[in-house]
């Protein structure tokens, strides 16, 4: 029996197909790289099924991405051989977006929408919506799925506009296990010859530019008239190079950044491109990439995480948390070892010593990667640094053994410039010669630091400040201490000793204490429930008192997130 249901698609994936239908995006090629990439995570995810569950009666030495062309009519399939999705899997995973921050990105996308398309196509990239970009070229797109193993096969359709069909196909038996997605292509695209999906050529140029190096074949049925015979025949496309296992000279610029935009989902162009090579006892090779722009997700604490994780060429898990730290993980890219079980498991990832030696190394290189990058080139460092810093500082924290290269390529607000960033050395480059401390103020925004009672003799003696204002900012500062033997010292915070008192400032203090004494024991017992101590102070010239914490007294920021916490 066959039953059709009707579903409206969750909230949020309405308003995003809406983006879609109306196409925002004006390279809309790219919907075949989704398609492409949804089928090729399909057939990597049965392979390792497969391998997983003996019980798993499938055939996988044929495993491969075909492309189907009727140009009569004008449809385009995308067909895998894959995992294939079960009935409920297809309403939960086609019918809604389970990603975090999708409702941030469609109040984005609103807000962008009638000034800026540019700005929206670069929020959807950063978000990838991989499968509803069918709709930037398809009236009505059906989805025929069957799950390997199951008996079951499904229908899926819909227009794109508020609902979509789905039922489970009588004739079941008939249906091959993987996913056929098929493109009821619009019509205006016709007269277009480039973007004729129909079209042989321009389906291998698109294959070629955005999926070259899928290592599944994909494949294209082609006609060949010779003799006035014409023969039909499927034809492999993609050249299924793995990228990091070339030698760096001979990839290009464009393959690398269309292959990060496989594997990142993103649509933008990475920043940076690192490759690494280990060879010897433990042979491992890595191609890894800094994202330009931070997802939106980058602070959920249920976002995806981590690197590729391949074993001899064969893809063993994506988002491999264990290869990459917490505070580096907006880094993407592939990890290829050679000698690691393909059985590997999450939980046998953590304690594997080759996977904590390889993530030492890649960390090592990433941050090396960013320090050649504040050299060679600043305008880059500089966006990454506005995109991804204030992760970067949790590193301070998280991974002690890195601080002192975390902070050789950190850099702060400070007091110095109005907007420049600098970097710690250049702070320690300007200090005079017998300045202790690297001195800093956090606080909530750079207005509210610069307007503190505490920048006053600070400002009156020239003295450089770091103007701190992130959260992470009050956590790092009290466990690191130092940077090349200069201390870090809040200038909020216990008796500031500023450099140079000379003897007559000595004796006028002793003349202010003794002339004060009455008027500071008065305000010490007025004020007996608010404050612990009152005491002259040599920090202020405009303003005639201020309040100063302890030494040893938690940061305000973190006194506050505890009182909010009820502690
Ligand atoms: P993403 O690929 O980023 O997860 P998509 O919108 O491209 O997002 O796809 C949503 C989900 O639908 C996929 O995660 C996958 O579970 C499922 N899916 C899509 N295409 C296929 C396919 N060809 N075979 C199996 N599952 C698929
Ligand atoms: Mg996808």
């Amino acid at each position: 029996t066959t039953q059709t249901e009707t579903y409206e698609f969750q909230a949020e994936a309405r308003q995003l197909l809406q983006l879609m239908v109306h196409s925002i995006y004006s390279n809309k090629d790219v919907f075949l790289r989704e398609l492409i990439s949804n089928a090729s995570d399909a057939l990597d995810k049965l392979r390792l099924e497969a391998f997983r569950n003996k019980d798993l009666e499938v055939e996988i030495d044929d495993l491969h991405i075909d492309l189907e062309v009727d140009r009569a009519a004008r449809t385009l399939t995308v067909r895998d051989n894959g995992i294939g999705m079960s009935r409920d899997e297809v309403v939960g995973l086609i019918g809604t977006i389970a990603k975090s921050g999708t409702a941030e990105l469609i109040q984005k996308l609103r807000e962008a929408k009638n000034t800026d398309g540019a700005a929206s196509a670069d929020l959807i990239g950063q978000f990838g919506v991989g499968f509803y970009s069918a709709f930037m070229v398809a009236d009505t797109v059906t989805l025929v799925t069957k799950k390997a193993g199951q008996a079951e096969a499904t229908r899926w359709s819909s227009d794109g506009a508020g609902t979509y069909t789905v039922e489970t196909i009588a004739d079941s038996e008939s249906v091959p296990h993987g996913t056929a997605v098929t493109l009821h292509l619009k019509p205006e695209d016709t007269e277009d010859q480039l973007h004729d999906y129909t079209d042989e050529r321009t389906l291998r140029d698109i294959v070629r530019r955005y999926s070259d190096f899928v290592t599944w074949p994909i494949r294209l049925e082609t006609e060949k008239t010779e003799d006035g015979k014409t023969t039909r025949r499927w034809e492999t496309i993609n050249s299924r190079k793995a990228l990091w296992a070339r030698p760096k000279d001979e990839v290009s610029e464009e393959e690398y950044r269309e292959f990060y935009k496989h594997i990142s989902h993103d649509w933008l162009d990475p920043l940076r491109t690192i490759t690494v090579k280990a060879e010897g006892t433990f042979e491992y090779q890595a191609l890894l990439f800094l994202p330009s722009r931070a997802p939106m997700d980058l602070y959920y604490r249920d976002a995806k995480r981590g690197v590729q994780l391949y074993v001899k060429r064969v893809f063993i898990m994506d988002n491999c948390e264990a290869l990459i730290p917490d505070y580096l993980r907006f880094v993407k890219g592939v990890v290829d070892a050679q000698d690691l079980s393909l059985n590997v498991s999450r939980e046998i990832l953590q304690q594997d010593r080759h996977i904590q030696l390889m993530r030492r190394r890649l960390v090592k290189k990433v941050l090396g990667s960013i320090k050649e990058m504040m050299a060679d080139d600043r305008g880059r460092y500089d966006t990454f640094w506005r995109e991804f810093g204030r992760v970067v500082k949790e590193g301070l924290v998280e991974d002690p053994d890195n601080r002192k290269a975390i902070l050789d390529i950190a850099s702060f607000a400070s007091t110095h410039h109005s907007e420049d960033l600098t970097t710690l050395r250049d702070y320690l480059d300007r200090a005079k010669d017998d300045q202790e401390h690297i001195y800093y103020l956090t606080g909530a925004s750079r207005s509210v630091i610069e307007n503190s009672p505490h920048m006053e003799a600070f400002r009156a003696k020239g003295l450089e400040v770091l103007i701190l204002t992130d959260p992470i900012d009050e956590f790092w500062v009290e466990q690191v201490g130092e940077y090349e033997g200069k201390t870090f010292k809040s200038i909020a915070k216990g008796e500031v000793d500023l450099d140079g008192t000379d003897d007559d400032a000595a004796e006028q203090e002793k003349a202010d204490e003794e002339s004060f004494a009455a008027l500071r024991e008065w305000l010490g017992k007025t004020l007996s429930e608010h404050v612990k101590e009152v005491r002259l102070s040599n920090r202020l010239t405009t303003s005639p008192a201020c309040l100063v914490g302890d030494t040893h007294d938690l940061p305000p920021a973190l006194v506050k997130m505890y009182q909010q916490a009820g502690q």
